[in-house]
């Protein structure tokens, strides 16, 4: 599909393959990136189609300033939090479907890339299965963003020439874990892990476990591009107590290798460093872990 539709109200069909089912009045769903939460790096696309849309369906992980744009009218929130209120995945399918059926021009946004842990990928084919027309507007991840904005290149070649994207919470449905963290500590390359934050002590031992050195450079990017955004840095050994230490919250995002450390090299002339909660990594002694089921509200 190629029409971003900027500028038109719902959709009336014309130049759509035939095979798409759908009644004059049906309205297109797109499935929208947002970014890792600065307005400036929304996609010109994004910010077009937001500010063209009949309703906006969100989750918390756009962040305060891009939803805090949105007409509150038009915005309808469909977000999960830990601990917090839940929007069944099943409501959020019905209610996509249902605008567009009424003739709904519909923005589903998502936290950085739709398609990054974002279950963009079930929204899709639940459009397609209904028959609503949909587009896929991809944004700048998190995953990527998140450290980079704190002055961590996950593949500076240096360093690594390979990156793992890993969610830290999985399904919980699965019985097994479907993530070989030891197969990931074999690769040598930087991990990134993704709703990583109350499974941190879990992960961080099946890697020590697996021979990942104790040393190995290890970052939280907490609220990446957020105006409270936070680092804290230290190692496989002590990032656990410094992220007690700190109180990092979801979301945020862990990178572990070598690649961590860079952020050290050039900090002090980063102008969009984070404040940064670092403590000495051998003076620790926190203990446990926050329950932060779904991470940052969204796993989403
Ligand atoms: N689709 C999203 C990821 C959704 S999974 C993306 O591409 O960025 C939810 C997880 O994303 C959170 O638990 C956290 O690990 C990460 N995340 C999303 N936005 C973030 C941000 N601004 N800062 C830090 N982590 C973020």
């Amino acid at each position: 599909m190629s029409d971003d539709g900027v500028g038109t109200g719902p959709e009336t069909g014309g130049d759509e393959p035939p095979t798409r089912r759908r009644g004059d009045s049906t309205g297109t769903v797109f499935l929208v990136g947002s970014g890792p939460g600065d307005p400036d790096l929304l996609t010109v696309k994004a910010k077009r189609l937001i500010e063209s849309a009949d309703v906006v369906l969100h989750d918390k992980l756009p962040g305060p300033e891009i939803l805090g744009e949105i007409p509150p009218e038009k915005r309808e929130d469909v977000g999960k939090r830990a601990g917090g209120e839940w929007t069944p995945q099943e409501y959020t399918n019905r209610r996509m479907v249902e605008l567009a059926r009424g003739g709904n021009r519909v923005v589903r946004l998502k936290g950085g890339d739709p398609f990054v842990f974002g279950r963009g990928g079930e929204e899709a084919e639940h459009l397609a299965e209904a028959g609503v027309p949909f587009e896929v507007v991809p944004g700048v991840t998190s995953a990527i963003a998140g450290p980079a904005v704190a002055g961590i290149p996950v593949t500076h070649r240096d360093h690594t020439s390979s990156v793992s994207f890993v969610t830290g919470h999985e399904d919980p449905t699965k019985d097994e874990s479907a993530v070989d963290w030891g197969a990931l500590a074999d690769t040598g390359g930087t991990i990134v892990v993704l709703m990583g934050v109350g499974k941190l002590p879990a992960y961080t031992a099946e890697l020590r476990d697996a021979d990942l050195d104790g040393d190995t450079p290890v970052a939280l990017v907490e609220r990446a591009t957020w105006p409270d955004m936070r680092v804290a840095t230290g190692t496989l050994d002590t990032i656990v107590d410094v992220r007690d230490e700190a109180g990092i919250e979801p979301p945020a995002i862990t990178v572990i290798g070598d690649v961590a450390a860079t952020r050290d090299r050039v900090v002090t002339l980063l102008e969009n460093a984070g404040s940064a909660p670092v403590r000495s990594a051998s003076e620790s002694d926190g203990s446990g872990a926050d329950d932060d089921a779904t991470d940052g509200g969204d796993g989403a």
